[in-house]
């Protein structure tokens, strides 16, 4: 593991799983490979990608014969497409398997859309006789999902949408600060601490889960079982933080966070800040623009709560995400 590589911020690369084939690797059935620009080019300066070809490492080589879905989409097998006698299901399962337990420190994982093995869903599945019958998981994707429920996965090709990015690498970063900031040092109070932190930006995502959580660790039993709440905690958060955000929900969030400021600011202000909100929710500005302004004013006038948001710097500027937003 390379997490002491340090970005240029000298802020440590957050590990992260990758399909080989997306970093130049020629893995691919056919010998090539897909190399993906953003994962190569801007995501690797925050993150620190390990590479897996699951079909590699189970023995398959290069080129190779391709292999596809069989059956029903919760539990297909993995057939070779001409020779359907080999059946690499259980290979590609156990290999999930044993990567999830030697690389628990993945904070996330982006997978080739489409593969049989590392398809995250969406795959075609086919009936015995070669007819396409419906959608799911590759192999080794849906195993390591499963092993791995809370960790952030995506894929490559869904990247491309601004929102969905966005969405991925700020889960991303709230595990890893999870990994960081609880499970290296795990109590109730670290757990309220990373919640406190992180409320606003749970709120964007969804406001039921904003309300659940807080109640949730508000009630929990002196008696109840440390593990317990951290899983459930940290399960339950990644779930909501999936939920896209939208302008309505950013828009709810910084009229919140606004809120913070109403005695410190003069009316001219005020407006000003009204109307930078305004125009991102009637779309024409990106979110960028109002929370520019209102971190400037939070740096003089918030308090340490407010400033101590991870909504207001989820991940480094320089990925530009909240330019798109
Ligand atoms: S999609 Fe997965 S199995 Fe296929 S070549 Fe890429 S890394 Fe290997």
């Amino acid at each position: 593991m390379n997490s002491n590589l340090l970005n240029s911020d000298e802020k440590p690369l957050i590990p992260v799983g990758i399909s080989a084939c997306l970093l130049g690797q020629k893995v691919r059935y056919d010998g090539g490979h897909k190399r993906s620009k953003y994962c190569l080019n801007v995501l690797s300066d925050c993150f620190d990608f390990k590479s897996f070809c699951p079909e590699i490492s189970i023995g398959l080589s290069t080129p190779r014969e391709p292999i596809r879905l069989v059956g029903s989409a919760d539990s297909p097998r993995v057939l070779g497409t001409k020779d359907p006698s080999l059946d690499v299901t259980e290979p590609l399962k156990k290999y999930a398997d044993r990567v999830s337990e030697q690389n628990s420190e993945l904070c996330g994982y982006i997978l080739m859309q489409g593969s049989p093995s590392c398809g995250m869903e969406r795959v075609k599945v086919y009936h015995e006789n070669g007819m396409p019958n419906v959608a799911g998981s590759g192999a080794y994707a849906s195993q390591i999902m499963k092993n791995n429920p809370a960790m952030p996965v995506e894929e490559e090709g869904r990247l491309n949408d601004p929102v969905l990015r966005e969405n991925f690498i700020t889960r991303v970063f709230v595990y890893h600060s999870w990994q960081e900031e609880v499970l290296k040092s795990p109590s109730l109070h670290n757990v309220l601490q990373f919640h406190s932190r992180h409320k606003y930006q749970l709120m964007a995502h969804s406001y039921d889960g904003y309300k659940k959580l807080g109640k949730y660790l508000a009630t929990v039993a002196p008696e109840e079982s440390l593990d317990r709440v951290l899983s459930q905690y940290i399960l339950e958060l990644m779930a909501f933080l999936k939920c896209r955000a939208s302008r309505k929900t950013h828009t709810n969030v910084l009229m919140h966070i606004m809120g913070y400021l109403k005695k410190d600011i003069d009316a001219e202000t005020k407006q000003d800040l009204l109307e930078s909100i305004e125009q991102y929710r009637t779309n024409e500005v990106n979110l960028v623009v109002p929370l520019a302004l209102l971190k400037h004013y939070l740096k003089r006038f918030g308090s340490e709560y407010i400033q101590s948001q991870a909504y207001l710097d989820p991940y480094p500027h320089e990925l530009g995400l909240r330019n798109y937003i």
